[in-house]
């Protein structure tokens, strides 16, 4: 059996029975565009409307009905291409994929072949072990979604559903960089993250708006090395494509399998042939769709009903300085500004949105601190709170960053701030009121403090006894006095006056 560990981040090389094989992988990323409308109809996008009520008369495939393109649909693709570090094609040109489905009523597909709107780009791409890569970008071209095909509905009929047909979809070409599948995940996670902080994609997997084709090789240590000095890809193995993964999870499983596939078939003396496969997570297994020669030929063609889109660098140079603040230059501000480490700063700009709002809380306060709140408190109360996002978050940035003011300014203890985040979280309210209204306040009096330490200590002198023999017992006051006080002492006060009071 190969050496193939399943949760483990599989190794980059793998041990075959008769020598050691490495994995090389590309993907064909499809992340749908973020428009209200198509990209060549004015129908609506929306999810899980009802079944072929946003269909145009030009998605349905009509005879006579134009395409017209739809600018916001250009301007993301723009927006993406420039967000992945990639050259924009200020001339592209849209043409036809010709196949028949029935699904696809035009008869066609509308892509860019030979002419797409961005050119070459890459993403950094972070490893679990701290290490980080680079996987370049081939490609980004602009395409028609087809519509979905429902087969389980009826026994004897199958049905089409529309809705989608039509809608804008970018897809993102790498070059064969990948070499294994824990980094083919975080290459899909990057991206995903760069399209949600631009804005251009939701990266909603389970709803199939991000999924991806991953292309499957092996090759003999070494051979990659010659493929990059030379680009040459007959230095590389015959690859598969599996298509349509919308899972990380199953990815990762997809391409661990699929490589033992092909290391059993090659050491077995066969050849792996180029096809299409699907997998099947139930069985974990890949299987073939269709092999290169029953391929389609597309017979594509220039679109004669679309003029080639030709766009101005004014404009690119206006989407360009629209661009947000992209992860990466988040991460390192994060970290140079609030004096984060690097996993609460990645933890913390995994999504733009809880970014966001850390970044309000940490405003003006101590920035490590908030990280703390933010990822230990917060974060593991809403997912004991049904895994809500921060976006459902009861307690707003603004009433966190009371709760840390309190704190710091040694209103409250970090034990009274547990409470008092409980009470926000379950009741709402303003931190300062309530702490004032509720008598939350630590008490820094030392007169009342003293108080309390002189009663325990009246009412403990066999401990009294012991403590002065052992100097480590003194804890045991301190516990005593913060009881006496519900927690509401300040801890270094009562330290302080227990060992003054004891003679330690
Ligand atoms: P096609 O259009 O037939 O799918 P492409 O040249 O566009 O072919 O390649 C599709 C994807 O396959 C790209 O992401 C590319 O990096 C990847 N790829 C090409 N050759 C290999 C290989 N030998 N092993 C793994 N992936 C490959
Ligand atoms: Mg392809």
């Amino acid at each position: 059996m190969l050496d193939l560990t399943y949760d483990a981040p599989a190794p980059k090389v793998i041990a075959g029975a008769q020598h050691d094989w490495e994995l090389v992988i590309g993907l064909e990323v499809h992340a749908q565009v973020s428009t209200n409308a198509k990209l060549f109809s004015g129908a609506s996008t929306k999810f899980g409307a009802e079944p072929n009520s946003n269909v145009a008369f030009v998605d349905a495939g009509m005879p006579g009905m134009l395409p017209v393109i739809n600018e916001g649909c250009v301007a993301l693709a723009v927006k993406t291409g420039l967000g992945l570090n990639a050259e924009i094609n200020l001339r592209s040109a849209f043409d036809r994929k010709n196949y028949f489905y029935p699904d696809l009523p035009q008869g066609y597909q509308i892509s860019q072949l030979y002419h797409p709107i961005v050119g070459e780009g890459k993403v950094l791409v972070e490893l679990g072990d701290g290490t980080a890569r680079t996987v370049r970008i081939e490609r980004i071209h602009l395409e028609q979604d087809a519509g979905k095909s429902i087969h389980d509905m009826d026994p004897n009929m199958s049905f089409v559903d529309l809705n989608r047909t039509g809608v804008a979809l970018m897809e993102i070409v790498s070059r064969p960089d990948i070499r294994g599948p824990e980094e083919a995940a975080a290459y899909v996670g990057k991206l995903r993250q760069i399209l949600r902080y631009l804005g251009t994609c939701d990266g909603n997997m389970q709803n199939g708006n991000l999924r991806a084709d991953v292309n499957v090789s092996i090759c003999k240590p070494g051979a990659y090395e010659k493929y990059q000095e030379t680009q040459d890809f007959s230095h590389l193995g015959t690859r598969c494509e599996i298509k349509n993964m919308n899972s990380m999870r199953f990815i990762q499983a997809a391409i661990e399998v699929e490589a033992r596939r092909q290391i059993a078939l090659v050491e077995d003396g066969k050849e792996v042939v180029q096809e299409t496969r699907l997998y099947d997570p139930d069985k974990n297994e890949t299987r073939s769709m269709r092999s290169k020669e029953e391929a389609h030929d597309y017979r594509y063609f220039p679109d004669p009903d679309l003029l080639p889109l030709e766009i101005e660098q004014a404009w690119v140079d206006d989407i360009a300085a629209s661009l947000p603040e992209l992860p990466d230059a988040k991460k390192a501000r994060f970290i140079g500004d609030f004096g984060l480490s690097d996993y609460d700063a990645s933890v913390l700009t995994a999504d733009v949105e809880n970014a966001t709002y850390f970044e309000a809380v940490a405003e003006g306060r101590d920035g490590k601190l908030a990280a703390n709140w933010v990822i230990n408190e917060l974060f593991g109360r809403l997912k004991k709170d049904g895994d809500k996002a921060i976006t459902e978050s009861p307690v707003s940035a603004a009433q966190l960053g009371g709760i840390i003011t309190l704190i710091k300014s040694g209103d409250i203890s970090g034990k009274i701030a547990k409470d008092l985040f409980e009470i926000i979280y379950t009741e709402g309210g303003d931190p300062a009121q309530i702490v004032e209204e509720r008598g939350m306040k630590q008490v820094t009096d030392t007169g009342a403090i003293e108080t309390a330490v002189d009663e325990v200590i009246a009412a403990n002198p066999a401990q009294v006894e012991k403590a002065k023999q052992n100097p480590k017992l003194a804890g045991w006051f301190v516990g005593q006095v913060m009881k006496a006080t519900g927690g509401k002492a300040n801890p270094a006060a009562v330290n302080k006056l227990v060992a003054q009071k004891l003679g330690l």
